[in-house]
């Protein structure tokens, strides 16, 4: 029998990349296409769910003819694609208004009434891990609702991006099951629409859809579709994910308790559990694409971009030579001829406010107790390690409040290609990190895995851990830990001393 593939669609906030993958995960091919963020007000984020299809058909015919591929080899498609969007649909599928995407924050207001509806009733620490923000999708629906009334009467049903996606493919509406957990309505124990809740805030429910699990075949490809595409009338489509859900399954940390750090632009700490703990300290508890677990997951704002930020600031001048093929290659090594704790500066990572350890719009980075004798290479150190003490201060919060115990960490996005970086996680946080071949790619190789359980390929998700090659691991050093405990002790300490100066900069200021 000749070899058969696998097409994941990778669909994120500035472009969707499309990998063609073997049925083991391993990617031939890819193509990418970029689309734009259209932002027509102030925290107004908005897409044409049309750029979404013409970037999954374009790619995806790219890839055929890069590939040679006949189509009819192609065993299924499946898309991984941004969470936390919401597209008003008609009953013909047509899409009412633009798509309004995670990085939306126009509903901050309704975020509020949420939270005052919520407040000292049963169901507060049922729904509301972290605070509610404008940026999650019940109160992007309480805006519509307050908004754009006669648009919500008309609407058939509410999907995401991923729902679209499938919708278009297949004719069916339907929301995966991550998606939905995405929502705060859906009960992860039952992985039905949480009926009280639903009554309780005011959701239309005849306008939620179906819900499948990602692993489930949706129904093959349509006539037009399969045109679109250049694939073949019929190609399984399967139900797929949330991203976040696919680098979970690209770490291959899917068994019972075991986690995986991201690095990529923001960062999380990401558990995979047969428990649903109610979320509390910015942890927040979704459905993994794996039907039978959860996922417990921590996400810090700004992680490699504070990586990004120092390149762009501090080392302009090599980045401007033509001969400088990686910056971060440079800084690598800089960072490795600098004493573990940068002379003792310590730098806080909350760029852009924080999400989880702790929850603060108004918090910002500092560098605290530089002297005259630092150089550069201190200070980028210590952003380094600034990432480093966050995530340690969130395992914390991990092993104290939700008891997950574990020695062991896997590591993927674009900042686990840094092994100095890898090595002083696992320096500050005291345990053994593991980096994944090709860690970049880890939501797309995910996503192509979570079809191939979906197809049978694999029984189940614990197979996967075979297939996910573990290339280097990451000892904590002994010799490291007395320091970093003190400055780690400092670290949180610097939150609670200047959490008031802060709010005090910054709270008018950004409220304009
Ligand atoms: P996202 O998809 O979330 O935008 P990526 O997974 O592509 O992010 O990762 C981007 C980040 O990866 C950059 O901000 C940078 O900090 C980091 N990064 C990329 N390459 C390297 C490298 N060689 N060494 C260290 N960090 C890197």
């Amino acid at each position: 029998m000749s070899e058969k593939y696998i097409i994941a669609h990778d669909v994120g906030t500035r472009g969707s990349k499309a990998v063609l993958t073997d049925s083991q995960g391993r990617v031939l091919g890819s193509a990418f296409e970029s689309y734009q963020v259209q932002y027509p007000q102030p925290h107004w984020a908005e897409q044409d769910p049309q750029d979404w299809w013409r970037a999954v058909t374009v790619s995806t015919q790219r890839l055929l003819a890069e590939s040679q591929i006949a189509p009819a080899d192609v065993l299924c498609m499946i898309f991984s694609t941004q969470m936390l969007g919401i597209i008003p649909m008609d009953a013909e599928g047509t899409p009412l208004r633009p798509g309004i995407i995670w990085l939306d924050g126009r509903a901050a207001p309704q975020a509020q009434q949420l939270m005052r509806k919520l407040i000292n009733t049963r169901v507060f620490a049922a729904v509301v891990g972290a605070e509610a923000t404008g940026k999650d999708v019940l109160p992007k629906l309480m805006w519509l609702q307050q908004n754009e009334p006669d648009l919500v009467a008309q609407t058939h049903k509410f999907l995401d991006v991923n729902g679209y996606l499938v919708y278009r493919c297949t004719g069916r509406m339907v929301a995966d099951w991550t998606a939905a957990s995405g929502t705060g309505v859906f009960d992860l124990k039952s992985k039905k629409w949480d009926d009280f809740l639903i009554w309780f805030l005011g959701v239309p429910k005849d306008k939620l859809p179906d819900l499948l699990p990602s692993t489930e075949q949706v129904a093959g490809l349509t006539a037009s579709a399969a045109h679109d595409f250049g694939l073949l009338e019929g190609t399984p489509i399967i139900c797929g994910t949330g991203d976040v859900l696919a680098a979970a399954v690209g770490s291959g940390a899917v068994g019972e308790g075991e986690g995986h750090i991201y690095l990529g632009t923001s960062g999380w700490v990401g558990v995979v559990t047969e428990k649903s703990p109610t979320g509390r300290y910015g942890v927040a508890t979704i459905q993994s694409a794996d039907p039978t677990k959860c996922f417990l997951i921590a996400e810090m704002e700004t992680a490699g971009i504070c990586l990004q930020w120092i390149a762009d600031q501090f080392y302009r001048r090599e980045q401007s030579d033509p001969e400088m093929e990686n910056i971060f290659a440079l800084m690598d090594a800089a960072v490795q001829e600098v004493e573990a704790g940068s002379g003792r500066i310590i730098f806080t990572p909350w760029m852009y406010g924080e999400r989880s350890p702790v929850s603060d719009v108004y918090v910002r980075s500092t560098f605290l107790n530089l002297s005259v004798d630092h150089q550069r290479e201190h200070i980028l150190r210590a952003v380094y390690e600034g990432v480093a003490y966050n995530l340690r201060w969130i395992l914390e919060i991990m092993s104290h409040k939700f008891g997950w115990q574990q020695d062991v960490i896997r590591t993927i996005g674009g900042g686990a290609r840094s092994d100095p970086w890898l090595q002083i996680i696992a320096d500050v946080t005291g345990k053994r990190v593991e980096k994944v071949a090709n860690p970049q790619q880890a939501g797309a190789v995910g996503a192509a895995l979570i079809a191939a359980v979906g197809l049978g390929v694999y029984p189940d998700f614990q197979a996967l851990k075979k297939v996910i090659q573990v290339t280097r691991t990451f000892e904590p050093r002994a010799e490291n830990a007395r320091l970093y405990n003190e400055l780690f002790d400092a670290y949180k300490k610097v939150y609670r001393t200047l959490k008031g100066i802060y709010r005090q900069l910054n709270q008018e200021h950004l409220s304009r």
